[in-house]
């Protein structure tokens, strides 16, 4: 099922992220940006080898001690079908003060980043809701919060790729709760 939130600006729905055919992917990275599993791994295998490599011309100029969390950086796709990958580290819920603030700049900072790459759109996977251990629902809050405040800013159509149906259903059934 695929679903639209925000008037039509947010579509929801489940599958791989690899797979869109958007001009930005968000990767839900580490803050080595060297690549790891979950999502991280996905984007990495779909994209092939030169995006590590451009992930370390990454770490080599911009980030020499890593991607704090809430920061984006942007590559190219490679071979992936989007053009753009953009690199995020979302918090780790168990060991992160000021939490719900960095995973809101993910989003946000995602955004920003987009746009002035000139992107018309954009997926984002459930960030730091795997490995990462955030509670599904506390993020869910935080994403609609976050698109709410700067959607307005940016256009960017958003697409919500979430990696079952189980996490599309609790994520529409908090939208509908608010809406
Ligand atoms: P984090 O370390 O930020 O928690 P994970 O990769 O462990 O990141 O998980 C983030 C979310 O991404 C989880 O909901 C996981 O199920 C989902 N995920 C994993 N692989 C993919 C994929 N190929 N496409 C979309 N979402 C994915």
């Amino acid at each position: 099922m695929d679903k639209d939130l925000f008037n039509r600006r947010v579509s929801v729905i489940t599958g791989d992220i690899t797979r869109l055919e958007v001009d930005a992917i968000v990767n839900a990275a580490n803050h080595s940006l060297m690549g790891g599993g979950g999502v991280d791994g996905a984007i990495h295998r779909a994209a092939g080898s030169e995006l590590k490599q451009a992930c370390q011309r990454l770490r080599d100029t911009d980030w020499p001690d890593g991607l704090p969390d809430g920061e984006v950086a942007l590559t190219d796709g490679f071979n992936l079908p989007a053009r753009y990958v953009i690199h995020t580290v979302g918090p780790v819920y168990a060991k992160t003060k000021d939490k719900s603030h960095l995973l809101a700049n993910c989003y946000r900072n995602a955004l920003a980043l987009a746009d002035k790459h000139d992107c018309r759109s954009i997926a984002f996977p459930a960030i730091s809701t795997g490995v990462y251990g955030y509670p599904f629902d506390e993020a869910a809050h935080i994403v609609i919060d976050t698109l709410e405040e700067a959607l307005d800013a940016h256009d960017l159509q958003v697409t919500l790729c979430f990696f079952s149906d189980r996490d599309q259903q609790a994520f529409e059934a908090i939208a509908e709760q608010r809406a």
